[in-house]
């Protein structure tokens, strides 16, 4: 069940492709496979084990066995929170392999990979890992008649079903709270990237979890994630992907009213006002949206700009972007854009580029396929439209690519108003000096997270999750783990 691969940074390793299934690496029952690709070569990298609609049954039960297993219901919470801090350190002394899977199926470039997905995955579990002797009832003060006290509890067997923009990270914020609060877990990385999930699942074999507590089951989004959302022995759907089938897997999860976390997608306004620190608006703006080749839920997408400071900020940001946006190889250290994960996300942000020309919109930056890497590779350039309106695709619709629209406003009345005017709510950013501005900015967008003077600064301890259609729940701090346990309230009659 073992194939032996290169990495193309002559990194070795050894690379499981089954379905992890009871600590093990198995065959899918179908004997269907899938193939991954590396986006900045065309290559294929390797096929893996892709689970059918029986995989899905085996590994459910093998879940739902665990969590009846003695060994894992009866470990205390600060057994529970060991075996997380020694994953956790797993991840860190195999940052090197792991960075290089990632970059590697995904594209991301090393670096970002290594700064900040291993970083961001060992911070959730080692989080979380504190919170699992933390998560406590109470008790309730009533009559002296009567005593009454909650216990939380595990919801149960949590199907996970995660995206392929930062795979091993997005694993590691839906592990992180379901594994602290005692849950066990059926996960789904996307089919684009498969291969960073795998190897971690090695490393929760050895950091000593018990069997069947995580299992990993690669395969397509409508075949094993639906049979995950629909399955009956499945008590929690957790999500992030776009908001198309996150309303999909809802209908899905209705059939035995499956709790829902859904992180769905975001158009994410930036609003740049007159009196703002300028560099830094521009700076946080490149990074806000072309990091990760934008491909990021909360990337800030629509730039909203103070007409006063509008004509100087788009020359700036246009600058920024031509010299900072080195694109190309990504095991390269002086690349900041990869190559778009797939093939169909190349040719998705090609058609929002189309879109924006055939609307009347004007490109100023970017706009076409690169290929002077290799020649070959999903690489878009990084793109800038200006003289947008708010009804083009462009400005409304979330392209998940490397890709900024950029318009003016004139009071922040109309900044605001123009902001909320989106299906999405995911984040908001806001660059003033004035600090009631900032505040009142704040509180009036309708978003789930604001950052004030940044942009995407996610945080392990502060909560992530939108509002309309970008999500229901959060993930990430204490909030991330009320979607974790049940509260049962115990009532005892001292009469
Ligand atoms: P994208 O369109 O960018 O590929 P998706 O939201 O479709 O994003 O995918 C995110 C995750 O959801 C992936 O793991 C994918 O396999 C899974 N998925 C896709 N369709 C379904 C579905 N109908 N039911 C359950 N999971 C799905």
């Amino acid at each position: 069940m073992q194939v032996s691969l290169t990495a193309p940074n002559s990194v070795q390793y050894l690379q499981p492709t089954g379905l992890f299934i009871n600590n093990e690496f198995v065959a899918s029952k179908s004997g269907q496979t899938l193939s991954t690709i590396d986006p900045a070569t065309e290559k294929e990298i390797t096929t893996v084990h892709a689970a059918g609609a029986d995989d899905i049954d085996i590994a459910v039960a093998a879940a739902r066995s665990a969590l009846k297993h003695p060994s894992w219901r009866k470990l205390p919470g600060t057994a529970r929170g060991k075996l997380m801090l020694r994953l956790a350190d797993l991840i860190e002394e195999n940052a090197n392999i792991l960075a290089t899977i990632e970059t590697w199926d995904n594209g991301k470039p090393y670096q970002q990979a290594v700064a900040f997905d291993i970083r961001a995955a060992a911070d959730a579990f080692r989080y979380y890992a504190g919170w699992a002797d933390k998560v406590q009832g109470s008790v309730i003060e009533t009559t002296p008649e009567k005593l009454a006290y909650t216990i939380r509890e595990p919801v149960g067997v949590c199907g996970q079903i995660i995206p392929w923009n930062f795979p091993l990270v997005m694993a590691a914020w839906k592990l992180g709270p379901a594994l602290a609060c005692g849950n066990t877990v059926v996960l789904k990385p996307a089919e684009q990237t498969p291969l960073s999930a795998l190897y971690l699942a090695t490393l929760i074999k050895q950091a000593g979890f018990p069997p069947g507590v995580v299992n990993v089951v690669n395969g397509l989004g409508r075949v094993a994630g639906a049979t995950i959302a629909s399955h009956l022995g499945v008590d929690k759907i957790a999500f992030t992907g776009s908001t198309q089938t996150a309303r999909e897997i809802m209908k899905l999860a209705a059939i035995n009213l499956k709790s829902v976390t859904l992180e769905a997608g975001g158009k994410s306004p930036l609003l740049v006002f007159p009196d703002a620190d300028f560099d830094s608006a521009v700076t946080w703006a490149h990074i806000g949206v072309m990091y990760n080749q934008g491909q990021v839920c909360t990337a800030t997408s629509r730039i909203l700009v103070h007409e006063d400071i509008y004509d100087k900020f788009v020359e700036s940001f246009k600058q920024k972007v031509a010299t900072v946006s080195t694109l190309g190889d990504p095991f390269k250290d002086v690349t900041f854009q990869g190559p778009q994960v797939t093939k169909a996300q190349f040719d998705r942000v090609l058609s929002y580029i189309e879109a924006g020309k055939s609307e009347g919109a004007t490109l100023i930056h970017g706009g076409t396929a690169y290929k002077d890497f290799n020649g070959k590779g999903f690489f878009v350039e990084p793109t800038i439209f200006t003289n947008v309106t708010d009804d083009m695709k462009v400005y409304r619709e979330e392209v998940f690519g490397p890709f900024a629209v950029v318009s003016s406003f004139k009071s922040e009345e109309e900044a605001v108003r123009r902001a909320n005017d989106s299906v999405f709510g995911l984040g908001a950013s806001v660059f003033t000096k004035d600090v009631k501005r900032a505040h009142r900015v704040a509180a009036d967008i309708e978003a789930g997270m604001v950052w004030i003077n940044s942009s995407n600064d996610s945080d392990f301890r502060i909560p992530f999750g939108g509002v309309k259609q970008s999500g229901i729940g959060r993930e990430l701090g204490e909030a991330g783990l009320e979607a974790y346990t049940n509260i049962k309230a115990v009532h005892v009659n001292l009469q």
